[in-house]
């Protein structure tokens, strides 16, 4: 496997020392920034394959940055929030963050979710030969092997989690799902997150997806119950 980078943009230096310490224990590469505005600069000149990106930073704050990051790349972001702050984790998520972890947080976890977060990626870019598999449904059509999705035509920029549920959604067509069983199904036991994490990926897919969000032709509520895929 080649080496991968980390880019961590986090202030407190005593906490960034650390997590470098033991992602290079690890053999990651690993940049970092302790600015959110050093920090978006070095993610465009260090390309690195995931961002450890604290909420609480100088100059930019963390979910500006996820915010502006998510324009150009679909990398994995995990960002570190404060325990007390429950709003950050959705707000993050909402942003286009993959994952947050909770300070404080073990070494060992966070190690855990890093690697877990980058073998994602190689998943899927192992998928990007695969011979296609393109499904119709309206104006989508899903390549349900090379994780490619477009609308009329267009490409759309989608993270892996929000192509994978919308992949589990659409391949079983107008089944619904209740949020604990698609965090269990698509998140995987890898995951340690609650069920918002699913409204907020089903309302960021929405956005991409359809052509008026709050009236969505393709991924359906089912009050009180949860969500299926339609083919409109
Ligand atoms: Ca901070």
């Amino acid at each position: 496997m080649d080496t991968k980078k980390i880019l961590i943009i986090e202030d407190e230096k005593s906490i960034s020392d650390i997590i470098k310490f033991n992602l290079q224990k690890e053999g990651f590469e690993v940049d970092m920034a302790y600015d959110g505005k050093s920090g978006l600069e070095k993610f465009s000149t260090c390309k690195p394959d995931l961002v450890l990106l604290d909420v609480m930073l100088p100059v930019i704050d963390g979910f500006e940055v996820c915010k502006k990051i998510r324009e150009s790349s679909t990398i994995p972001i995990l960002m570190l929030t404060a325990k007390e702050e429950e709003v950050d984790k959705v707000l993050g998520l909402e942003l286009g963050a993959d994952d947050y972890i909770t300070k404080p947080f073990g070494m060992r976890e966070l190690v855990a979710r890093i690697k877990a977060n980058i073998r994602r990626v190689d998943l899927m870019n192992s998928k990007q030969n695969a011979p296609s598999n393109v499904q119709e449904f309206g104006n989508l059509a899903i390549d349900m092997n090379r994780y490619e999705v477009r609308k009329n035509g267009v490409p759309l920029e989608l993270t892996l989690r929000e192509f994978e549920l919308l992949k589990y959604l659409a391949e079983r067509e107008n089944k619904v799902f209740s949020r604990e069983q698609l965090l269990e199904e698509v998140w995987g036991y890898e995951y340690y997150g609650d069920i918002r994490t699913v409204d907020v990926t089903v309302r960021r897919l929405r956005e991409k997806l359809e052509d008026d969000s709050s009236n969505p032709k393709y991924i359906m509520t089912k009050r009180g119950i949860g969500y299926y895929f339609r083919r409109p």
